[in-house]
């Protein structure tokens, strides 16, 4: 159990990890105020840390020497981006522990879930170190006899980021590495709630040698001012975002001003369906782990459970059982499901089980916050859910698992479709044609057939219609931090 910062340093294996000032210019800084925010953590409520406020004025000073360094980094070969990029990788293995327990203290995920986030967020830094030799160009036969065409892809320059707190490595590192692979440099700014998970990613890109400005690590309690500065100063070239949508529109609508280049990973709606015949054990397996991994804050959990008729009673029954014989506690107490972020999204599980229970769904385990008190929730499970419940529109982002019933294939194409997101979906099914049939009428980015375990730095992670627009991971991820420059000669 962690009681305080004191506890919290005293449990790390390397205290320097835990910093609360800002990281520009390799240098570990106040803002030009001095002002702090605290940081908590969720399991019980205390402050952990104070941490610097940055100013819109300290955000424009980390641009300006982003930009200052930018040119030169791009400059190096991609084998010295590629040797740097792998120094960091090594410091966040080798500090795994340590960076797991302070993204436990400052967000609340089991450590055994918090490990595993940041073996998930130093994969992106090995694949994108390796992938900076890979940014191939390409030759086109000239389109007259005398005109010889190059395609080469460069850098955009100076990129800057607004992430969540559900992920407080892993978001970054799945931005930051194809953008300092590409040879960008990179302005962070963390989610208010988490900001410790990534101030100790600067201490170790210091200590990997990433020369100074190249990676700028800037908290900041002003979201709104954060998400204004990256719009508005013309030195960022490009704006990465993991959010909700609600906000993706504010920045998308704030860059249109300077046509600015975006990419955003906004909320998602998944929908996780079994036919009738799927192997009804690995559904309960693949459902519990994408409806309750990090408690049910991950944007492609499983938000709509759909059972074919012939199974409901069966599914449901096994379900119940796995959800039962899960542990809700302290993340450094063993447990399976930690405290929620906040009391207000702990308000939201509330408003969606009321909304579902005043509209004819019934509670079959769980549905009302936990004995533990603060932001621990009991897991749920609601039966009879229908379209009209406002949880098959918004995503619960919570431990709570509502079970729809369905017919037949097309019903529940429409069903799942019947959405504005389109992030993730899942569907266990054996008939192969039924499988294809269903992986290609969905409309979502990413399609999980047989697993609820999606997330790999090797594949395109991303969604369609208002989940985003690009996509994270894999080659195309570095594509998101470069513009590709055609050149004409004749010779
Ligand atoms: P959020 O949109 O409230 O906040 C995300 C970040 O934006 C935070 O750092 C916050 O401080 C900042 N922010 C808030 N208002 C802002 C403003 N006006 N201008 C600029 N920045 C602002 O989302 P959240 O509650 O932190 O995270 C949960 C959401 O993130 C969910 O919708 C989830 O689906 C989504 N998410 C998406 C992905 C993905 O890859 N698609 C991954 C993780 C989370």
């Amino acid at each position: 159990m962690l009681d305080s910062s004191t506890d919290l340093k005293s449990m790390l294996s390397d205290p320097s990890l835990l910093q609360t000032q800002a990281f520009i210019n390799n240098q570990w800084v106040d803002g030009e105020n001095g002002a702090t925010f605290d940081v908590s953590n969720p399991a019980r409520g205390d402050v952990i840390a104070q941490v610097a406020d940055l100013s819109r004025a300290d955000l424009a000073r980390a641009i300006d020497g982003a930009e200052a360094a930018q040119k030169k980094w791009a400059a190096l070969t991609a084998k010295e981006r590629c040797n740097i990029l792998r120094n960091w990788y090594n410091l966040m293995m080798e500090h795994q522990s340590d960076l797991a327990m302070i993204l436990t203290a400052e967000m609340g995920k089991p450590l055994t879930e918090a490990m595993g986030e940041i073996s998930y967020g130093a994969s992106f830094v090995e694949f994108f170190a390796e992938e900076a030799k890979r940014n191939y160009g390409e030759t086109i036969p000239g389109h007259q006899a005398d005109k010889r065409i190059t395609v080469i892809k460069q850098p955009i320059g100076v990129a800057a980021s607004i992430t969540p707190w559900n992920f407080p490595n892993a978001m970054i590192t799945r931005k930051a590495a194809p953008a300092l692979a590409a040879g960008c440099a990179f302005v962070a700014r963390p989610s208010e709630l988490t900001p410790l998970s990534a101030l100790a990613l600067g201490v170790l890109a210091q200590r990997a040698g990433l020369p100074a400005g190249i990676l700028q690590i800037v908290p900041s309690n002003d979201a709104s001012a954060s998400g204004k500065e990256f719009c508005e100063n013309s030195k960022v070239r490009k704006l990465t975002f993991t959010g909700s949508t609600r906000v993706g529109r504010i920045l998308l609508g704030q860059a249109a001003e300077q046509v600015k280049k975006c990419s955003m990973e906004l909320g998602g709606n998944a929908p996780f369906i079994v036919f009738d015949d799927a192997v009804l054990d690995e559904a309960v397996i693949g459902a519990m782990a994408c409806k309750f991994r990090n408690n049910g804050q991950t944007c492609v959990c499983a938000n709509r459970i759909y059972v074919q008729a012939g199974v409901y009673e069966e599914f449901t029954k096994r379900f119940k059982v796995a959800v039962e014989a899960m542990k809700v506690g302290d993340g450094f107490a063993g447990a399976d499901l930690g405290p929620l972020i906040s009391k207000p999204a702990l308000a939201k599980v509330e408003d969606h089980i009321a909304d579902a229970l005043s509209k004819g769904a019934v509670v079959a385990t769980g549905g009302k916050p936990h004995d533990l008190g603060g932001t621990f929730f009991e897991p749920t499970i609601l039966t009879g859910v229908t379209q009209d419940m406002t949880v098959s529109k918004e995503e619960t982002f919570g431990p709570m698992a509502p079970l729809f019933k369905f017919e037949n294939v097309d019903d529940v194409i429409a069903m799942a479709n019947d959405t504005i997101f389109g992030l993730a979906a899942y569907f266990y099914a054996k008939d192969l044609s039924r499988v294809y049939k269903v992986a290609e009428a969905l409309e979502y980015g990413i399609i999980g057939v047989n697993t609820g375990i999606i997330s790999t730095e090797v594949a395109p992670f991303g969604g369609v219609k208002q989940s985003g627009l690009g996509r994270e991971g894999s080659r195309h991820g570095m594509d998101e931090y470069l513009e590709l420059k055609y050149i004409c000669m004749s010779v």
